[in-house]
């Protein structure tokens, strides 16, 4: 088929090494000029490991990561309220520390490697079918008509937009500021560390290997702009109550970026001839660190039921009932996370850490908590394989 790919983020960029792959008519149509390996850290959970490793791309990215063993989420007077590791659940993969920058590098260095057409600079601005297919649509016109268009653009997707399927697109009123810091030591080690203060300010510290580690500071979006106006010694002052041993990593910011979260939810993500994969069919905050992996898991996903099913509508359709069990969990999930870990809603905080020691602790408990972050499930009980 002639597919057309919107977006060159982590879910289109893999999408297009698969469909290419599996021998398809692939261009990847990106508002950026030149998509430059930029980002955050993030933490890469085990199921978008599994994709990565069938596209051979592990262990090379291992090489350029930290294994992250634990979690550990402290309050800013000093009271342990997780300490979790992966080896709670006998038998799971720890995830990995990753600069976004070095997980797209390879991505992309797969999609060139494979001559998939690329048009950048491109921004879309919606689809709509034609004669002959479904066309891409620009500010300067039509681009191109494909038998099949994959929104890959992200939470804010204009694609998704145009597809009149969107059920709740809902920005979060809080978001993140972040660095990334040498760090050649690697004081941060294997832990993911979350200082809280309250229900409305934490610091994270994500070891990310190679000498590198990634701060995040919980800000509320209208905070953002006088946050950053303040500059850096007064958010080094705001932030140093919740360094913990990561302190020192504090002067060695030169520069905070913002990032917002955004809560989306489609009624189905596909209309025959377009499709959505990634954050643009369910963008989530990243309280469990599984964006990447779901985008990936939906690209692997879709490739799969484009191979075996027997015709365009069996293969869209089977694959939104393949997503639709485990992307509900991870939604639903995060979305009763972020009032107790980024929101307004202040008196959460007492229950949260009164309640968090304990239960943290009950037998089995770990267990089920390894298994969400890990990425595969669909209920406390039920697990979520990658098709094939
Ligand atoms: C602060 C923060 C921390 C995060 N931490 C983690 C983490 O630890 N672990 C994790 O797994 N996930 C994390 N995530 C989530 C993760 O980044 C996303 O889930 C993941 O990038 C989704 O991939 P995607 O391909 O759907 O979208 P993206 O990677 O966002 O790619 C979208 C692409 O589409 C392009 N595009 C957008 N609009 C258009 C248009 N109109 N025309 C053409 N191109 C367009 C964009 O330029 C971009 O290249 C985090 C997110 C945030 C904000």
């Amino acid at each position: 088929m002639r597919i057309g790919i919107v977006g060159l983020g982590m879910g289109g960029a893999t999408l297009a090494c698969l469909l290419a792959d599996d021998g398809h008519d692939v261009t990847v149509v990106e508002q950026a000029e030149d998509p430059s390996p930029v980002g955050a850290g993030i933490w890469l959970q085990a199921l978008g490991q599994q994709v990565l490793e069938r596209l051979d791309l592990l262990q090379p990215l291992r090489a350029a990561s930290r294994t992250v063993e634990r979690v550990e989420i402290v309050t800013a007077d000093g009271r342990s309220l997780v300490d979790l590791g992966y080896d709670a659940l006998p038998g799971s993969t720890a995830a990995l520390g990753v600069h976004r920058g070095d997980l797209f590098a390879l991505l992309l260095q797969q999609v060139r490697r494979r001559g998939v057409p690329l048009r950048l600079g491109v921004p879309v601005t919606g689809v709509r079918p034609t004669v002959g297919g479904m066309t891409i649509e620009t500010a300067d016109g039509d681009l191109a008509t494909y038998d099949l268009v994959v929104g890959c653009d992200g939470s804010r997707s204009r694609v998704r937009w145009s597809m009149g399927v969107t059920v709740r697109d809902r920005a979060y009123d809080y978001g993140a500021l972040w660095a990334i810091v040498d760090d050649p030591a690697e004081t941060a080690t294997d832990t993911l560390f979350q200082c809280l203060g309250g229900t409305s300010t934490y610091l994270g510290v994500l070891p990310t290997g190679c000498g590198r580690t990634s701060l995040f500071w919980s800000v509320r979006q209208r905070d953002m702009a006088a946050t950053l106006a303040a500059g850096l010694p007064a958010w080094r002052q705001s932030a140093a109550a919740y360094a913990g041993p990561h302190a020192d990593l504090l002067d060695r910011v030169e520069v905070l970026l913002p990032a917002t979260y955004r809560d989306v939810v489609v009624r189905t993500p596909y209309r025959l001839g377009a499709v959505l994969v990634g954050d643009s069919a369910h963008a989530m905050s990243p309280q469990l660190g599984t964006g990447t992996s779901l985008a990936l898991a939906d690209a692997w996903t879709l490739a799969h039921t484009l191979r075996t099913e027997r015709d365009l509508e069996s293969a869209l359709a089977a694959y939104a009932r393949h997503r639709a069990a485990h992307l509900r969990w991870y939604q639903w999930t995060t979305r009763m996370m972020m009032p107790v870990f980024q929101s307004d809603l202040a008196p959460l905080a007492w229950p949260r850490d009164a309640l968090a020691p304990l239960v943290t602790r009950l037998p089995g408990v770990p267990g089920l908590l390894v298994g969400t972050l890990c990425g595969d499930r669909t209920t406390p009980w039920t697990t979520w394989r990658l098709p094939g």
